[in-house]
């Protein structure tokens, strides 16, 4: 059992205000396994106090120096790499073949990658237009909130290209999974990033979250999380005029036109939705296929879900875990309802708890098919393993099928060639599109369309949410 009773403020583990805590499940045990502090708003405050005086020194150091320590991070993140993905796995639940891969890997490579975009940056100079000298320059103090589904990734992606910019920050991870933020300060506190520049305040989001996005000391929140979450912080981030950059929710669609090759198409949709049991912001949970290949259809997706073997998350041979916890469950139980009355076609899975799992926030994998895209299971984010398979009878109305949703996060077309594919993924109204099995590019700006967000992060579209400009007119 851990105990962090701790908070990071100004280079400093110091205690919280007051003895609240929360406590730390796993999912797959439903076992108490740490607990660290709700802190409160006054712990905010501190950290926003310890975030601001640190700035003006942080920001005039030379961008290379920044840069190494952002290198130094990277290399002990790698060295640690086995205990991220066994922690991450024990409070999030996902299986550590992935996790390995994914909630360890993913991260590290991000935090490589803003040592490469850090160093590019450092030889950039500033730009002359006419008369003009343009700097990009830090934003300033920026308050990250983040979610439980890529928890460690989600907070490098931020973290990572602000110290490159210059800007200061103050991490509220998820309650949920907490774990790791505490393991990767220990990382920021050990290479002697110097004090203030990183802060760490665990708590709820309707308080210790709210105080960190209203403070007038604030520049700029960037929050990955629910689109609730993110309108809700652009309200609270109003007043004071900061930058928001909003990684939100996503229904994201993967449409396979006539002429495809289903037997690439349909197994690669299914493994890549059912990772991480569906809790993926750009789980592609819409498939819609062409009406007179829905039966083909069917038969191969229940097929490459029989391939996925579910169960205890520290056991190699599983894809699929628990989800994050027994509310996450109960909801995308009762999404798997909602579909069945709606008039759905259960395929596979179902609402009840699946046979062999005594413990654990289990739920069967669960296919849909013959769903209207007006239905609620169509239109939701379920953050869950639940796939609606839509039939329609055109490619217009599968590209208008796609996108007839509020979100715009992601999404994915297959076609018989590369460029029938691209022409049908420009009609998207999305923020990243994989062609033909395209896979994920780290490099590549992620961020969504309509609900999904605003903003973008990872590579240099990454770092440049952090920088602000200024215009120098110099005398002619
Ligand atoms: P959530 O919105 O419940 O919580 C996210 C974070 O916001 C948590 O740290 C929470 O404490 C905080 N929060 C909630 N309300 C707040 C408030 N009023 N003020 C300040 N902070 C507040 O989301 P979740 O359940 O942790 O994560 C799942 C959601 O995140 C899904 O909707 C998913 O699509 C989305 N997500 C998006 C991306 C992306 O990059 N677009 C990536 C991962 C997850």
């Amino acid at each position: 059992m851990q105990i962090h009773s701790d908070l990071y403020v100004g280079g400093e583990w110091t205690a919280a205000t007051g003895s609240n805590v929360i406590e730390v499940v796993n999912p797959a045990t439903e076992q108490v396994i740490a607990t660290v502090p709700a802190a409160s708003t006054s712990d905010a405050d501190r950290a926003v106090g310890a975030a601001r005086a640190a700035f003006p020194a942080w920001s005039q150091l030379s961008v290379e120096e920044r840069v190494n320590y952002v290198e130094r991070i990277a290399d002990a993140l790698a060295e640690r790499s086995e205990e991220i993905a066994a922690l991450i796995s024990s409070e999030q639940g996902m299986p550590m073949t992935n996790a390995r891969r994914v909630q360890a890997g993913l991260p590290i490579m991000v935090m490589k990658s803003f040592v490469e975009i850090g160093r590019e940056f450092a030889n950039i100079e500033p730009e002359h237009i006419g008369h003009s000298l343009v700097f990009e320059e830090p934003i300033g103090v920026c308050t990250f909130i983040t979610p439980w589904n890529y928890p460690l990734h989600q907070t490098i992606g931020k973290v990572a290209p602000a110290l490159v910019a210059g800007c200061t920050m103050i991490l509220k991870p998820s309650s949920e999974t907490p774990l790791n933020a505490f393991l990767l300060t220990d990382i920021i506190d050990s290479v002697g990033l110097p004090a203030g520049v990183f802060n760490l305040v665990t708590g709820a989001g309707r308080t210790v979250g709210e105080a960190l996005c209203v403070h007038p000391e604030v520049d700029m929140i960037s929050i990955t999380g629910s689109t609730e979450a993110g309108a809700r912080i652009a309200e609270l981030g109003a007043p004071t005029v900061k930058r928001i950059c909003q990684e939100l929710g996503g229904k994201s669609a993967n449409v396979i036109l006539n002429g495809a090759d289903l037997g690439k198409a349909v197994p690669a949709g299914i493994t890549g939705m059912m990772l991480n049991c569906g809790q993926t912001c750009t789980a592609l949970t819409r498939m819609i296929v062409p009406r007179n290949q829905q039966d083909e259809v069917v038969n191969l997706a229940i097929n490459a879900l029989d391939s996925l073997s579910m169960g205890d998350p520290t056991n190699d041979e599983h894809f699929l875990g628990p989800l994050v916890s027994a509310s996450q469950k109960s909801t995308v139980q009762d999404y798997i309802r909602t579909g069945i009355n709606e008039g759905a076609r259960l395929v596979a899975g179902g609402p009840d708890d699946p046979e062999g799992y005594p413990a654990g926030f289990y739920v069967q994998p669960t296919i849909f098919a013959d769903v209207k895209n007006s239905m609620v299971i169509a239109q939701e984010e379920i953050f869950g393993p639940v796939l609606c398979i839509i039939p329609v009878d055109s490619d217009d109305e599968a590209i208008a099928v796609a996108n007839d949703s509020p979100f715009g996060l992601s999404g994915a077309v297959w076609a018989e060639t590369n460029e029938r594919a691209i022409d049908a993924a420009r009609k998207l109204q999305t923020g990243q599109v994989m062609v033909n099995g395209g896979r994920f590019n780290p490099l590549a700006p992620f961020g969504g369309y309509k609900t999904s967000g605003n903003g973008r992060e990872l590579g240099r579209a990454g770092l440049d949410e952090f920088l602000e400009t200024k215009a120098i007119q110099l005398p002619v």
